[in-house]
């Protein structure tokens, strides 16, 4: 061992990629949850009612995300995904019926623009300008102020993006955040664009592995210990206080807090992290056949369902920003999702398969412009704690990518 313990408190995304570093680094870490397992906001859970195991969400990663890629490679989970041949996100625009797919050409140079069909349906090559606009937007615009929302490309291209990669609305969404997103997967080609599916589930592919990673490393994982208290000093935190025990922090010792906002800002003195939250829904179909191939997704324009996946035996919708439904009916909820489902695959619309509908509610925080200037850093004023989480200063939005990228920036901090 290098040096002291890492206590790392929090195994979601954020505190496993930040434990699989320190241990690779060959530190001593010590993983805790509150919950009775790993994976916090990305995880997989068997489900009762449906007879089989569904993910909490249906995260999309594509080969580009470079923090994530590394965290599988590290975790040696690459042989649990599947990964699509090519970059392709097909739509449908379900008041017109006009399908499409956004195909980008694989090298940086982006020849797809050109060619009217791989680009969005009623584009033209210079709308895709607008990037430049949002990567070139003051920190305090948004999507809304900064491009013209009557435009074909916003609603086709621009607001699904933005709801689905910032679970943000599109009008309150921040420009420049989306502006990035856009220049760090779609600027740099098709071949950082195929998207990965987990051949069985999230926690199979982004959380047992690495569970195993940090094991094998001489890592211990302790599940059901909620941090209630962190004691401090002037320069340290002394103890960590899970109400029954405390565990004292040696001098040589490191905490990284990779908890959610609302928890790290009831730990941590002064700290003022972002406040506005979004929800998620997610509905799972339990099918006997599926419309369509295992392992494809469908866009969905003018929809309750924005995104449709085509997982075995299941097909899941997500509605990101999804405020509006969210105390509806969940019965309701089932029966207008299916319909989309239905008029997508041209299945029978009132033949309601069995079905769970998720509402998580504070998802994910607001990327808003305003929300982005409470992201703190890693670093706090006291010289043994850093933060993790996807809600920390990642400059991404909060995602898986964002949240690994957090875990590795606490790490490379504790080792610097
Ligand atoms: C429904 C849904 C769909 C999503 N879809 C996508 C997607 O398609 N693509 C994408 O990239 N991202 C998606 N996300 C976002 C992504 O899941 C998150 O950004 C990421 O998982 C956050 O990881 P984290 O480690 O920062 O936080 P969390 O996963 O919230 O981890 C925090 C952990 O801290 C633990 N904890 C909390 N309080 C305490 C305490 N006092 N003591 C000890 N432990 C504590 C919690 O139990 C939890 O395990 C989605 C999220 C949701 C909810």
């Amino acid at each position: 061992m290098t040096e002291g313990t890492v206590h790392v408190i929090g195994a979601g995304m954020a505190g496993l990629a930040a434990s699989v570093r320190v241990a690779q680094s060959g530190r001593k870490v010590v993983l805790y949850d509150a919950a009775g397992q790993a994976g916090g906001r990305c995880r997989s859970y068997f489900d009762e009612t449906l007879g089989c195991r569904l993910d909490n969400g249906n995260h999309l990663l594509v080969s580009g995300n470079a923090a994530a890629m590394a965290y599988i490679a590290a975790t040696n989970a690459a042989a649990t995904f599947r990964t699509a041949d090519i970059a392709a996100f097909p739509f449908l625009d379900l008041k017109t019926q006009e399908r499409w797919s956004v195909r980008p050409t694989e090298g940086r140079v982006p020849w797809w623009l050109f060619v009217p069909g791989r680009r969005v349906a009623g584009t033209q090559a210079w709308d895709y300008l607008d990037a430049l606009k949002l990567s070139r937007a003051a920190a305090t615009a948004t999507i809304g102020q900064t491009l013209n929302a009557g435009r074909v490309i916003y609603a086709r291209l621009w607001a699904p993006l933005a709801v689905a990669a910032l679970n943000t609305e599109a009008d309150h969404g921040s420009a420049r955040l989306l502006g990035r997103i856009f220049a760090e997967t779609f600027g740099r080609g098709g071949a950082g664009l195929h998207p990965l599916y987990p051949k069985e589930g999230l926690s199979e592919s982004l959380v047992d592995p690495a569970l195993s990673a940090i094991q094998a490393r001489g890592g211990e994982l302790r599940f059901g210990q909620r941090l209630r208290n962190l004691r401090f000093d002037r320069e340290r935190v002394l103890a960590l206080d899970f109400g029954r025990e405390d565990v004292v922090v040696e001098p040589e010792d490191s905490v990284i807090l990779a908890v959610t906002a609302s928890v790290a800002k009831d730990l941590v003195p002064e700290l003022y992290p972002p406040d506005e939250f979004r929800a998620i829904i997610n509905a799972h179909f339990r099918v006997d056949a599926l419309p369509g191939e295992a392992y494809t997704f469908l866009g969905v324009v003018n929809g309750t369902a924005e995104w449709i996946f085509l997982k075995p035996g299941v097909i899941s919708t997500t509605t990101s920003a999804a405020d509006r439904w969210i105390d509806r009916d969940a019965e309701d909820l089932a029966a207008a999702l299916w319909r989309d489902v239905a008029k997508a695959y041209r299945l029978d619309p009132d033949r309601l398969p069995p079905h769970r509908v998720v509402k998580e509610k504070r998802a994910t925080f607001a990327a808003t412009p305003a929300q982005l200037l409470r992201r703190p850093k890693a670093r706090t004023r006291w010289r043994n704690l850093v933060l993790a989480g996807d809600w920390t200063d990642t400059g991404w939005p909060a995602t898986i990518e964002g949240a690994i990228r957090s875990g590795f920036t606490a790490a490379a901090q504790i080792a610097a």
